[in-house]
């Protein structure tokens, strides 16, 4: 908080400070920074790689252009909008937020390199629109673009664009800064957890890339409206392919997935590109374009350095040289207690599959399974490697659909639902290789599976209106973390755990969304004798409470001492079900173990 009122109170000094140069070089920076930071939310959060992102800087340029010029001429209903900037800024954010839904329900959904290379494709094809269109001035570009008005005074100068620029670019930064700090953001930050996981916990994965896709166009939008007013003349040529990679750069090289990082990132990269092509040309006695040279090799030498980016340079420089101030227990927001749901009667069947089938191709993964789980019983899952349990675990779990037969949860068939519609109806999961955000701390891990007990919207969140809901979500997370016996790591880092509290970790998670079933893929696995003991304890308590649990294991000893059935598989089908020391027994269970040297 102190160094963002220094950092403002710098900001409001330097004009008086800087001469005209130094004024017009922030300016850019400031310009630049705006798109990074969007970039930042994209590329650094949500993991999301754009190079298309000068494209809409150039939809809020050639937007303001047209209008404020009166290039376009507008019906004559509309005749008093034109020649407003301001008028211009709003359709030039409405256009980008159209173009940008319409592309980014597009792009998306493709995974892997296929997403940078469909913003390539739309970067590409915009800044040929812009270039190819009479009306837009072709490549030699429009001029006579008015200034902006503000209180009547128009802002025609670098000095005087300077505190609309930046006025800007804080507001993004704290609004960025918010929303990373509340549940929406933690659903934007589970991206980068997989899918699978997110969605288990109730995140509409679609909906948090769409929202940080449009976040980051209206960002770069505005920056383009700025740059329209500031050069009061546009072409093509700054919303190019090159651009859009120069602006991932700031992004990537201010620091992946943090809001100052990203300013950082824009200044260091103007500033040295600025100075590198100054200096080099005189150093080598001719001219050229060096800087790219230099600039290409130090920004190799920067990654390979570091990949947090300069600013983790700067953080781990702070760590060593400040005085400690790690971990510093904050307090625990006070706070009324989130509803339950009603929890099911003792003893009803609260997870059922009947007749069960799943074929991958010819393989018969799970053959005609049947099982009920009841509320208050903890029932085992059972068998040798490649029996199908996993399979089966992802039929009731609701991320895979069986080939036939059905899975009831509560009575209703959770056919077709996908795994969010299925954990807002009371299942939850943990999983067989822990998935969580390692770099988030254990208690806003567990806070993602409080997610769909809270309501926020994105806006709410960016302008801290949802103070109040967060503080009741927080405090849920706090009361499971200290349920499952995490509370000295409250806030460590969840990386920084050993592999045994990760998986107590994500039960926590999993009780945060308030299930009356639980599923866990082995949770026991690579646990010590010590930790197995309290994971028994923690599950014969939630089951003393009503819960549902069914537990995937390969540690027969954990399963026997604590479930009160067990069924075993081997060859995907159901081989015996029936009390622990029974199972125990039963040749059929010795010879799927031993492979047939049974007694
Ligand atoms: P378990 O968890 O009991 O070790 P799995 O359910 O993971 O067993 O696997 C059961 C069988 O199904 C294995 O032979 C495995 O190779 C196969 N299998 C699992 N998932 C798939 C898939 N997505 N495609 C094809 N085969 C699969
Ligand atoms: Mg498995």
């Amino acid at each position: 908080m102190k160094a963002l009122a220094g950092f403002v109170v710098l900001l409001l000094l330097a004009p008086f400070a800087l001469p005209a140069f130094y004024l017009t070089l922030l300016n850019y920076i400031g310009l630049y920074s705006l798109v990074a930071l969007g970039l930042l939310l994209l590329t650094g959060v949500g993991g999301l790689t754009s190079f298309g992102q000068a494209a809409f800087v150039g939809i809020g340029a050639y937007t303001t252009a047209a209008l404020s010029t009166g290039v376009i001429e507008l019906p004559a209903a509309l005749a008093w909008t034109q020649h407003s900037p301001w008028i211009a800024l709003a359709a030039g954010l409405l256009l980008t937020f159209v173009v940008a839904i319409a592309l980014g329900s597009m792009t998306l959904r493709l995974s892997g390199h296929y997403l940078p290379l469909g913003t390539i494709a739309w970067g590409i094809s915009l800044y040929y629109f812009f270039g190819t269109f009479e009306q837009l001035g072709g490549q030699t570009g429009m001029s006579g673009i008015p200034a902006i008005e503000l209180f009547g005074h128009p802002l025609v100068t670098a000095r005087e664009m300077y505190y609309l620029i930046w006025a800007f670019v804080l507001i993004a930064a704290l609004t960025t800064q918010n929303l990373l700090d509340s549940r929406q953001g933690r659903a934007i930050r589970a991206l980068r957890g997989g899918v699978v996981m997110a969605e288990a916990m109730g995140v509409d994965t679609a909906r948090s890339r769409m929202v940080i896709f449009v976040i980051a166009s209206l960002q770069a939008s505005a920056s383009g409206w700025l740059y329209a007013h500031l050069q009061r003349f546009v072409n093509p040529s700054p919303f190019g392919l090159q651009y859009g990679i120069d602006y991932l750069f700031m992004a990537v090289v201010g620091g992946a997935g943090q809001v100052w990082g990203a300013l950082l990132g824009a200044t260091v990269i103007t500033v040295s590109k600025q100075w590198l092509q100054d200096l080099l040309p005189q150093l080598l006695g001719r001219t050229g374009n060096f800087e790219m040279i230099v600039f290409g090799a130090l920004l190799i030498l920067l990654l390979q350095r570091s990949r947090n980016g300069l600013w983790g340079l700067v953080a781990r420089a702070a760590a060593r040289w400040l005085p400690k101030t790690r971990a510093k227990p904050r307090a625990l927001p006070q706070a009324q207690a989130l509803p339950r749901r009603p929890m099911p009667q003792r003893g009803e069947v609260v997870l059922e599959a009947k007749n069960v089938t799943r074929r991958f191709g010819g393989l018969v993964a799970n053959n005609d399974l049947s099982l009920q789980v009841h509320a208050g019983e903890i029932l085992a899952l059972i068998g040798p490697n490649g029996a199908g349990k996993s399979t089966m675990f992802n039929q009731l779990s609701g991320v895979d659909t069986p080939t036939s037969g059905q899975v009831l949860l509560r009575g209703q068939s959770v056919a077709g639902r996908g795994s969010r519609a299925i954990a807002r109806m009371g299942l939850s999961r943990s999983f067989q290789h822990v998935r969580l955000l390692p770099a988030m701390s254990v208690l806003e891990n567990v806070a993602i599976g409080a997610h769909l007990r809270g309501k926020s919207s994105v806006f709410s969140a960016a302008w801290r209106l949802d103070r109040a809901e967060e503080a009741r979500l927080l405090a849920e997370a706090a009361h499971q973390v200290e349920r499952v016996g995490l509370q000295e790591h409250m806030f460590a880092e969840a990386g920084s755990l050993a592999l045994g509290q990760q998986r107590t970790l994500e039960i926590a998670r999993a009780l945060a969304s308030d299930p009356c079933v639980l599923l866990l893929d082995e949770p026991a696995a690579g646990l010590r004798l010590r930790e197995k003991q309290a994971l028994g304890e923690l599950l014969s308590k939630l089951r003393a409470e009503g819960m549902a649990i069914l537990l995937v294991e390969h540690d027969m000893d954990f399963v026997m001492g604590l479930v009160d059935r067990v069924v075993v598989m081997d060859f995907g089908q159901k081989i015996v079900e029936g009390l622990p020391h029974e199972v125990q027994q039963n040749p059929a269970v010795l010879e799927a173990y031993l492979g047939g040297v049974a007694p």
